[in-house]
């Protein structure tokens, strides 16, 4: 009986602290995606403007929850520069974004798109630091 509280609880700390460090990976590899994604660009893919924003054609609210998630949360597909405009005032301009990506991509983009967003993957702290490296080294 003392056993099983004690393992419980070690596998509650652990638990907490996990949380917290994948939460700080995915803010951290967002910031250095974003930067990626804009120097890649370097102009609104919507409207030929500025390239202030790192924008989603679908969106994912719930990013940085440390549980849940799809394939799309650092798609080089789904997020492309765009100028502030067009991804806050137009919430994406997505007429033009959707044109944008067939024009990029070829027909079929959109539903691929939808496809990965409906797929649940839990990102793992592995792939998040992989992927943290890969974009950091990119933006030097
Ligand atoms: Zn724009």
């Amino acid at each position: 009986m003392v056993m099983k509280k004690t393992k419980l609880r070690k596998r509650k700390g652990l638990s907490r602290r996990s949380k917290g460090t994948i939460g700080t990976l995915k803010e951290k590899l967002w910031i250095v995606f974003s930067v990626y994604i804009r120097n890649r660009d370097k102009k609104c893919v919507t409207c030929g403007g500025g390239a202030e924003n790192a924008g989603h054609y679908i969106h994912n609210t719930e990013r940085l929850s440390c549980y849940g998630g799809n394939e799309l949360w650092y798609s080089e597909q789904n997020i492309n520069a765009q100028c502030v405009r067009c991804n806050k005032w137009k919430s994406g301009n997505l007429t033009k974004y959707a044109e944008y990506l067939e024009s990029v991509y070829g027909q079929g983009i959109l539903q691929e798109l939808r496809k990965k967003y409906l797929l649940p993957k839990k990102w793992k702290r592995e792939e998040l630091q992989e992927l943290l490296e890969r974009y950091k080294n990119l933006n030097e």
